[in-house]
């Protein structure tokens, strides 16, 4: 893992700013204890000091409904302090706001809310009840983290599989982490994992048909046919679309999915008249933990242990003092 590619990995952070941060190792800044957060806030532009425990709150409610079992919360907050434990420890900081180790903003990293917008969220009676089951997740796992080999993990999670199970990292984006591999879900507990969106041909030409990773071509035929003529080309290994041809054009499904702003890669598509439906199954990327799968396992009496080791092949909870020696 330590040999991938640096060039790569800086390419992919830039590509897919939503998905792990791999880290640089030259840009280590030695001695940060990790005890706090520099949280950059959008809302108002500051950036706050907060201690660790206390952000991984406001990070585990933002990122997963507080209805969800606990040991599903307890999941999800060990993948969180991994995320910025891993972050903290190399000492980068966040490229977008100087000064900041991470923002609350998960298109830059993990989202984050504070106990001001929870308060007006749940309503007041709902926000203690769901307070403190969120800080009880955090507070029964503290000082957990995900470790493979004794490393910390890149702790990738989406909402939901949609049941088909979990993806290998390579197979969507072309680096292949050897804990973050395709596992079955046996109990996605996802209510609505199937939607339809609907789209004018002429709009999915002219976000496909020009793609620069294509072969060139694709944008000298009407755009409308380029969006007809579209096919799967590739699959993954649990059978979701890996590569699409649009016309002359041939796409990861990744790129459609982002694109269009699909729910998922996992899409079947409908071309009729002028328009052109897709229908998706499942919420996310598909890499890592599964959050309605973490919910279905808790549900059926899985603790937060098995959760992470069936989500993170080969990974394990360790305990943060063990990595940082006095
Ligand atoms: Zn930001
Ligand atoms: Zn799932």
């Amino acid at each position: 893992m330590k040999k991938i590619n640096a060039a790569l990995i800086l390419l992919l952070a830039v590509l897919f700013v939503t998905i792990p941060y791999f880290y640089d190792k030259s840009k280590v800044r030695q001695g940060r204890k990790l005890e706090y957060v520099r949280l950059y806030n959008h809302a108002d532009g500051k950036i706050y000091k907060l201690p660790l425990e206390e952000y991984l709150v406001g990070v585990v409610a933002a990122e997963m409904p507080a209805a969800f079992p606990l040991d599903a919360l307890k999941a999800q907050a060990v993948a969180a302090r991994t995320y910025i434990v891993k972050r903290l420890s190399v000492g980068v900081e966040n490229p977008a706001h100087p000064g900041a180790d991470i923002c609350d903003d998960c298109r830059h990293g993990q989202a984050w809310v504070s106990r001001e917008e929870l308060k007006e969220r749940w309503g007041a009676i709902e926000y203690y009840k769901y307070y403190y089951k969120v800080k009880k997740a955090v507070d029964e796992t503290a000082g957990q983290v995900i470790t493979y080999k004794g490393e910390l993990v890149d702790p990738v999670y989406h909402s939901s599989c949609g049941g088909r199970g979990t993806e290998n990292s390579g197979d969507v984006w072309q680096v292949n982490l050897p804990y973050l591999r395709a596992v079955p879900c046996p109990y996605c507990a996802d209510p609505e994992p199937v939607r339809r969106v609907s789209f004018t041909l002429a709009d999915v030409g002219r976000a496909l048909g020009a793609d620069p990773a294509g072969r060139p071509g694709g944008v000298s035929r009407a755009v409308s046919d380029t969006a007809r003529d579209i096919g799967v080309i590739e699959k993954t290994s649990t059978g979701r679309p890996k590569t699409v041809r649009a016309g002359e054009s041939v796409v990861p499904a990744v790129t459609v999915r982002e694109r269009l702003g699909l729910r998922s890669t996992d899409f079947t598509v409908q071309v009729e008249g002028g328009g052109i439906t897709f229908t998706t199954t499942g919420y996310g990327h598909a890499v890592g933990m599964c959050q309605y799968g973490a919910k279905g396992m808790a549900e059926h009496g899985y603790g937060c242990r098995t959760i992470i080791g069936h989500y993170y092949s080969g990974a394990e909870i360790t305990n943060m003092k063990i990595l940082t020696p006095p």
